[in-house]
This record gives C-alpha cells, sequence and structure tokens, in this order.
C-alpha cells in the first residue's frame, strides 16, 4: 500500500506499471539489514557501492518507456535485479548488463526463483551495450551518466525510446527521455533524482 500512495505521489497512473510494481516482491531484492524498509519510498544499499532504486524512480523510468510486449529492451547496471523484475512482465524480452558479477549471480537466483524466464543477462560494460542483439526498441539505464553514451544511442532502433539519468554530481542528476528520430535525437527532461555513477571500465580499470 506504501508503494502504491509513493507511486501515486509521484505521478505514476499506468495501470500496467502500477498493477507490475504491486505484483513484484521488492523484499527479495533488498538485504536482510534492511527487509523492514523495503515497501518505503527510498534507495537502499545492495553492497558493492551501489543502490536499489527507489520505487517512484522505478516507476517514472518504467512508464516513461512506453513498454508493450513486442518491445526488446536493453538495461544497463542490473544491480538487484529489481528494475529487471518489473520490466520482464511488461515487454518481450530483457538483456541486462552489469559490472560487477557478483551483483548479478545473485540477481540471476532471484530471477530463477521468481520463475522469470524472459531475462538474458551478462557481466560486462553497458556503455558499450550489446552489440549481437541490437538494435533495441528501448533502453534503460539505472545508472547516471555524464552524457547520452553514444554506443548505446547507435544500438537504440529508430522511434525507440532510451531513458537514462544524466548529470555526474550528486546534486544535479536528471532524468532524460530520449526519442531516435530521422532527425538525431529528441530530448525530454523527466526529473530530478539520486544515482549512483555509471563507470566505464576504462576509468577504473576493474
Ligand atoms: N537497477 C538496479 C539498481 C541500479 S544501481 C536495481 O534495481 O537494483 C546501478 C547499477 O549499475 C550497479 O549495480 C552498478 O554496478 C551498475 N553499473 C555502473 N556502471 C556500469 C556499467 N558501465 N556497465 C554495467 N553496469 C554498470
Amino acid at each position: 500500500m506504501e508503494l502504491v500512495l509513493a507511486l501515486r505521489r509521484a505521478g505514476i497512473t499506468d495501470p500496467d506499471v502500477v498493477a507490475t510494481m504491486e505484483s513484484v516482491p521488492r523484499e527479495v531484492f533488498v538485504p536482510d539489514a534492511f527487509q523492514n524498509k523495503s515497501y518505503q519510498d527510498i534507495t537502499l544499499p545492495i553492497g558493492h557501492h551501489q543502490t536499489l532504486s527507489q520505487p517512484a524512480v522505478v516507476g517514472l523510468m518504467t512508464e516513461a518507456l512506453e513498454l508493450d510486449d513486442r518491445k526488446k529492451v536493453l538495461e544497463i547496471g542490473t544491480g538487484s535485479g529489481y528494475q529487471t523484475a518489473i520490466l520482464s512482465p511488461l515487454c518481450r524480452r530483457v538483456y541486462s548488463i552489469e559490472r560487477h558479477a557478483p551483483l548479478l549471480e545473485e540477481a540471476e537466483k532471484r530471477f530463477e526463483n521468481l520463475r522469470i524466464r524472459n531475462v538474458t543477462t551478462k557481466v560486462g560494460d553497458g556503455t558499450l551495450g550489446w552489440d549481437a542483439q541490437a538494435p533495441f526498441e528501448r533502453i534503460i539505464v539505472t545508472a547516471a551518466a555524464a552524457d547520452v553514451p553514444p554506443i548505446l544511442a547507435e544500438q537504440l532502433s529508430l522511434g525507440g525510446i532510451m531513458i537514462v539519468p544524466i548529470g555526474l554530481s550528486d546534486d544535479f542528476r536528471t532524468i532524460l527521455k530520449v526519442i531516435k528520430t530521422d532527425h538525431g535525437l529528441e530530448t525530454e527532461e523527466l526529473r530530478d533524482v539520486q544515482f549512483v555513477p555509471l563507470i566505464p571500465e576504462e576509468a577504473t580499470g576493474t
């Protein structure tokens, strides 16, 4: 109920998105120490200095993707797998990339337990996209980038939508909705939020 109220407060009205968020058990994605906070509208730590996004932000980004069961979606930053689990019933297939192997292993166990079967994952640098599976009708980036990652824009279908948080400073981050048109990329700002940064491999060497 708390979750539904948070979604309503954030202006999320798409009934399919709201119903899916009600049906996916967030506590499955939350570490033991924070179980009692599973349904609060806050970000929660998932280890490796990463966070599980706030439900209102997950709802906002999911709604903005305008999904249906024909869409192939690329997700960057699997993390706990919570966002992936929300995308799964709303689209045809999700390809999800995570740079931390241990996080991805845990997420894959959760998909197995929840019988989520239309998700394909890999460990890697999501800023490089997933060439073998491109193009994608939808792309969602769940870590903040300095700008729209150019390779991801290339791997987006014409008419496709990419949702990506932009801005590398903690106090200045905004979710961009990018639409690929004949004339290039059209962008719209959705709202300011908190995100951990998107880290290309060459930046850290890890
Ligand atoms: N969507 C996740 C939360 C995202 S936290 C959830 O629902 O739990 C952001 C995630 O992006 C982290 O797991 C982080 O490791 C990952 N990440 C950051 N930079 C990345 C990159 N370049 N490629 C792939 N994953 C990346």
